[in-house]
């Protein structure tokens, strides 16, 4: 495919802002508060969008809701990493068609990554009615405009036209949280990993300019948020495609120059790309967590050459072993794919093993989902999804051991960590992380929500630590 860098003109983002307004007058007539409610799948780069998406909703008027039967406008942001997503999706859009019934006039929009392939955007076309628009990522920054042809025009639009992707600027964003931010600093990806249908919906890999991403971050600090986690499909080639010699360890150095208390935090990095460079960077800067989730998705080098991943399962566990060098206290977590096509006894064992040998902090584990156009999906698949599910169990197994292990490590030591939310329940009231983003539940005073504290870790289990205010920090 032809790399092709698309900057949408700050001018069209105005022009969409402005239609935002132009709705205004016709959703809010009589002084009605509309409401909007966005649904959101999979990955946080989906979040992000996501919050563009409320961004121009709330320009426009909208308030939000959580209740499809109060919701005048309904946004479904899709996920097509793996089938059961898909299947999630497609489940709960069909289920719509009770509010749309209920309310009618209600608009339903599905986007995301999922549309962005023909054969899903040709089944909602055929057997969704009630869905009214359908937008691909590539699409995104015009949601305004295709939002206002189907108030107008009465009839379904559909925008999934094949696209390398566009570098859209200046987009409004009504963010989740007050503590914790999303920041994309790139799109799309080049790796085409021999599964993951990923680069084929969205697009290669563009970089946004490093001025952009480090004024949204000061913005963001100005704001008061205190975690900072920088988004990318592989952070790793930041810049790659800019020729500015600015690259993925630059840019974090330049974002922890900023002045304040706050922390740097990124994902996802492809280990082909971690460099000891970026080890070092993440070491010396003060900002920036100890932690790094590195998807090893195999420890079979076999597989990760089937796998089109660019390591082997040595190269990766050397790069471990640096980054360990200059972070002992990192902390550590990974994705795992269990029964890629033709995956051995054997070659899964040596995942177990090198789960052992790394000893993950976390791991995300996923069975190898069979994804329209990709490689993968025409390579012979002898073994049987329980074949599969016996090894996925195996690894939840393991993976729940050493975590459970780690965290009964941290029994009895000190850690800063970053109050980040309450937790809605009476015993353990507040949620908080510590640097390297493992769990912490505390009781303590609500009005601790984003600032740093020290507490005393008093015991732990698979998926959390528990510990008790030391001292205000
Ligand atoms: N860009 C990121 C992650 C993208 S998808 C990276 O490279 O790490 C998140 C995770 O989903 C992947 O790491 C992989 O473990 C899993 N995944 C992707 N495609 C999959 C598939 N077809 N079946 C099962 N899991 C998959
Ligand atoms: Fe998918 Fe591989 Fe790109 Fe990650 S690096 S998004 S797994 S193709």
């Amino acid at each position: 495919m032809k790399y092709e860098r698309t900057s949408i003109a700050p001018e069209e983002i105005s022009r969409q802002i402005a239609i935002c307004h132009t709705l205004f007058d016709r959703v809010t007539a009589g002084g009605r508060r509309p409401l909007a409610m966005v649904d959101t799948y999979g990955c946080q780069q989906n979040e992000a969008d996501s919050e563009k998406i409320r961004g121009y909703l709330a320009e426009m008027g909208y308030g939000f809701t959580g209740d499809e039967f109060q919701a005048d406008v309904i946004v479904v942001n899709t996920c097509a990493v793996r089938e059961h997503a898909e299947m999630r999706v497609l489940g709960n859009v069909g289920a719509l068609n009770h509010s749309k019934k209920a309310r009618p006039g209600q608009i339903i929009a599905v986007c995301g990554c999922m549309v962005q392939q023909e054969h899903m955007t040709e089944k909602i076309r055929r057997s969704y009615p009630i869905v009214d628009l359908v937008f691909g990522p590539h699409e995104l920054w015009r949601f305004p405009e295709l939002l206002q042809q189907v108030m107008e025009r009465h009839k379904r639009v559909f925008a999934t036209e094949k696209s390398s992707g566009v570098v859209a600027e200046g987009i409004p964003e009504n963010r989740d949280g007050r503590v914790k931010a999303w920041l994309s600093i790139m799109y799309g990806c080049n790796n085409f990993c021999t599964y993951c249908v990923v680069p084929y919906v969205r697009g290669r890999e563009r970089s946004r300019l490093p001025e952009q991403v480090v004024q949204e971050a000061r913005e963001l600090v100005e704001a008061g948020y205190k975690d900072i986690t920088l988004l990318g499909q592989n952070v790793n080639s930041y810049g790659k495609d800019l020729g500015l010699d600015v690259d993925f360890a630059d840019l974090i150095r330049e974002i922890n120059a900023i002045p304040g208390d706050f922390l740097i935090r990124f994902m996802t990095s492809h280990p082909k790309d971690a460099t000891e460079k970026l080890f070092r960077t993440m070491a010396e800067c003060e900002k920036c967590a100890h932690h790094i989730h590195l998807p090893v998705q195999s420890g079979s080098s076999r597989i990760l050459k089937a796998m089109n991943r660019g390591y082997t399962r040595e190269q990766y566990l050397e790069k471990v072993a640096i980054a360990r060098r200059y972070m002992p206290d990192l902390v550590l977590t990974t994705d795992i794919i269990v029964g890629f096509p033709g995956e051995t006894e054997e070659e899964f064992a040596e995942t177990l093993s090198l789960c052992e040998a790394v000893r993950y902090d976390a791991m995300f584990t996923f069975i190898y989902s069979k994804r329209v156009g990709t490689p993968a999906a025409s390579m012979p698949d002898p073994y049987t999804r329980e074949d599969k599910q016996k090894h996925f169990d195996a690894l939840m197994d393991l993976s729940n051991r050493i975590s459970a292990e780690k965290h009964a490590a941290y029994i009895g030591t000190r850690q800063r960590v970053l109050v980040d939310g309450e937790t809605g329940r009476e015993e353990y009231n507040l949620s908080a992380r510590t640097n390297g983003g493992r769990l912490v539940h505390l009781q303590a005073d609500p009005a601790l929500v984003g600032s740093f504290v020290d507490v005393e870790i008093v015991s732990g289990n698979t998926w959390a630590l528990y510990g008790k205010v030391a001292q205000h920090g």
